[in-house]
């Protein structure tokens, strides 16, 4: 049995929840009926310590990173969430406020900064798209997703940017220590957070991988206004060991192939701390 939790403070939770449910089902139409009854899934929303110290893998949904972050911090969830990215190393997932809240460092906005999960050596750039009137949606091939061998599912992925974030920089692995130019440009960082078990210990030297980019005047979708980004080429997902950070929002498409994937993903990390607990368990 394999337990995903969506972080349910604020946001787009529900909207997560259904999408897990449909890739838990596509899931199970790819496998043969033997392997059907191996894996039981359940999707649940997280809204206390106890309930995230049950799940397997966690998403934390769009939505708006500072409320967020303030409802986390009083339902007493930011350490027990920080433990269960850098200590426990338990597949996380952030869409848009949720990369947010997954990076090391932050910008601040206006209305000031917000205390951060971290977990991803980047720095983000909130609203780097500007403000809501400046949402687009955008066709993109996300090659993460793999070749598959029926066409509909290498088709392009709609993305959906809201007041989106992009990762405007990769950091050097320092966990968390603010660096002097960070300070002078007012970033928020995450604190410091030392890996606890064995397997963790392992995993602390992943690298981040970018796994999607959008590129320089990406045509948009039904946009307000054409995207003409300056002619950059912007970070819109990556990956560290356990976490993965999205821009965009696969929750509010019907399209699961994120979800798939990524319950791939978790379904390789259980396996790997089944036979880690083992090893260790027989040693
Ligand atoms: N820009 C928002 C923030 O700072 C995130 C937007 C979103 O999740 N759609 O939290």
């Amino acid at each position: 049995d394999v337990t995903v939790g969506v972080l349910a403070l604020q946001g787009a939770f529900s909207e997560h929840v259904q999408l897990l449910r449909a890739a838990a089902e596509s899931l199970a139409l790819k496998h043969e009926p033997a392997q059907q009854s191996q894996t039981r899934w359940s999707f649940v929303e997280i809204r206390t310590p106890e309930e995230l110290a049950r799940c397997d893998g966690l998403i934390i949904p769009g939505g708006e990173s500072t409320a967020m972050s303030l409802v986390a911090a009083r339902s007493g969830l930011l350490e027990p969430l920080r433990d269960f990215v850098k200590v426990l190393r338990k597949p996380t997932w952030g869409t848009c406020a949720g990369l947010i809240l997954l990076a090391e460092a932050a910008n601040r906005t206006k209305k000031g900064g917000q205390q951060l999960i971290g977990g991803l050596d980047v720095r983000v750039n909130r609203n780097h798209f500007g403000r809501q009137v400046e949402s687009f949606q955008a066709n993109l091939q996300l090659s993460f997703l793999g070749d598959s061998p029926d066409k509909s599912a290498n088709e392009p992925y709609r993305c959906v940017f809201i007041r989106a974030p992009v990762v405007e920089k990769i950091l050097p692995h320092r966990d968390g220590v603010q660096t002097e130019e960070e300070s002078r440009d007012a970033t928020v960082v995450a604190p410091s957070k030392a890996p606890g078990d064995q397997l963790a210990e392992k995993e602390t030297t992943a690298q981040v991988e970018v796994m999607a980019t959008l590129p320089a005047q990406t045509p948009a979708l039904h946009a307000n206004r054409e995207h003409d980004d300056a002619g950059t080429e912007d970070i819109i997902a990556v990956r560290q060991g356990n976490v993965l950070g999205i821009s965009f929002h696969p929750e509010l498409t019907a399209d699961p192939r994120i979800h798939v994937w990524w319950l791939g993903e978790v379904l390789k990390a259980v396996e790997r701390r089944r036979q880690f607990d083992l090893v260790h368990r027989s040693a």
